[in-house]
């Protein structure tokens, strides 16, 4: 096991347009890291070049503090995890768990081959298929493979990319808790792709936020939903997005086109003085004000708005609500939108409220923000300013 180093790593493909730009990031020895970003952000090129399989541009890579830039990827002792499994379609599962130690010959007696197949196929509850085919193996059980090929290499790191993208929603959560749970037992370093923020939030002691081939944050999950270091992660972390708001502070006051939005002192400061504000405010910062007691409501602010539509979830009810937006915002929402893949710009907020609320489209109703949650962005910068 070991920790793994990046310093200033950087990765050009000769366009001129660096797809990892001057990543740091220190990976302590047992952690398990996770790269996350919308599609193109450059998460597979920075795994790849982990792994060996892409050059480096400039920047060093070391791995248990040795710099292995120049290693081929054979000498990293590091193990990959693939989308595809990349499992051997003619070979047994014994073999193809086998398939690692007996690629470097002479490396591994017979008895310890012997020994590690059958013990990762114990921990990995495969010992009934050792004589299958993969053909014949549900897409868990691949995936149990190819894990198993990680684990018996006895690898410093375990390196996944998009393990999970190729399963079905049932099957995917129970590789999720199944990869957690091993990563747990092993407690081998660990960095894993995906561009699923539930995986992302999950599984990962850290994430990673990449765009553009910069990163954002790294921090843990909880960290990252709560106190986001800028626009980009607050609206990329988090399911329906967190709403932004453009306002002006006057006073203690957000003066927004919901209405007037009371702040608490500490963001009502943090936004005085400028010209413009966006607030962030999470569709589950909001509650339907008929629903509340007087000492609930007085511990943030009510508006009154007209409702577009709901949607009915079961569990929870979606609530929207139009609004007009801000031209000088309009630019930073339309390259937000951008950055984040999402299709359109959004002037219209997602509330999210108990199943039980009977708010209905077309209804005028009053609603309530819990404002101590609430943050406030530069829309020219997207730094998060409280
Ligand atoms: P996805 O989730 O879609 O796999 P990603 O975040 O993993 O995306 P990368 O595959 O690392 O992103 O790609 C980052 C950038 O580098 C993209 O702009 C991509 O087009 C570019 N890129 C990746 N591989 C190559 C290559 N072999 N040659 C040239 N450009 C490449």
């Amino acid at each position: 096991m070991a920790s793994i180093t990046l310093q200033n790593i950087v990765k050009e493909y000769g366009d001129g347009f660096p797809a990892v730009n001057d990543v740091s990031l220190d990976i302590d020895d047992g952690e398990f890291v996770i790269l996350v970003g919308p599609s193109g952000c450059g998460k597979s090129t920075l795994l790849r070049m982990i792994v060996g399989l892409e050059d480096i541009t400039a920047g060093d890579l070391l791995i248990g503090g040795q710099r292995v830039n120049d290693l081929a990827p054979r000498d990293r002792n590091l193990a990959m995890v693939f989308q595809n499994y990349a499992l051997y379609p003619h070979l047994t599962v014994y073999e193809n768990i086998a398939f690692p130690m007996r690629l470097v010959k002479g490396q591994f007696s017979a008895d310890e081959i012997d020994r590690r197949v059958r013990r990762a196929s114990r921990m990995l509850e495969l010992d009934e298929h050792l004589d299958r085919k993969p053909g014949n193996l549900s897409g868990g059980q691949r995936q149990r493979v190819a894990m198993g090929r990680a684990i018996v290499r006895e690898a410093q790191a375990f390196l996944f990319d998009e393990p999970l993208s190729n399963l079905d929603a049932k099957l995917r959560g129970q590789m999720r808790a199944e990869i957690s749970r091993l990563q747990r037992q092993l407690n081998t370093t660990s960095v894993y792709v995906t561009h699923d923020q539930t995986e992302a939030m999950t599984l990962g002691d850290r994430v990673a936020v990449l765009k553009k081939g910069v990163l954002q944050q790294v921090a843990s999950p909880r960290e990252l939903y709560e106190q986001p270091a800028n626009l980009f992660v607050a609206g990329f972390i988090g399911a329906p997005s967190m709403n932004f708001v453009p306002g002006t502070v006057e006073g203690s006051v957000l003066k927004t086109p919901l209405g007037d939005i009371e702040l608490p002192t500490e963001a009502a400061s943090a936004g005085a003085g400028r010209d413009i504000v966006l607030a962030g405010i999470r569709p589950s910062f909001f509650e339907d004000a008929s629903t509340l007691s007087e000492a609930q409501l007085s511990k943030g602010s009510t508006f009154t708005a007209e409702l577009t539509h709901t949607e009915w979830l079961g569990n929870e009810q979606y609530v929207y609500v139009s609004y007009e937006n801000d031209p000088r915002v309009a630019e930073t929402m339309r390259t937000l939108a951008e950055d984040m893949d999402a299709d359109e710009l959004r002037t219209q907020l997602v509330i999210a409220v108990d199943a039980a609320s009977r708010l209905r489209g077309g209804d005028t109703a009053r609603l309530w923000i819990d404002t101590k949650r609430i943050h406030l962005f530069d829309p020219a910068t997207g730094e998060n300013l409280t």
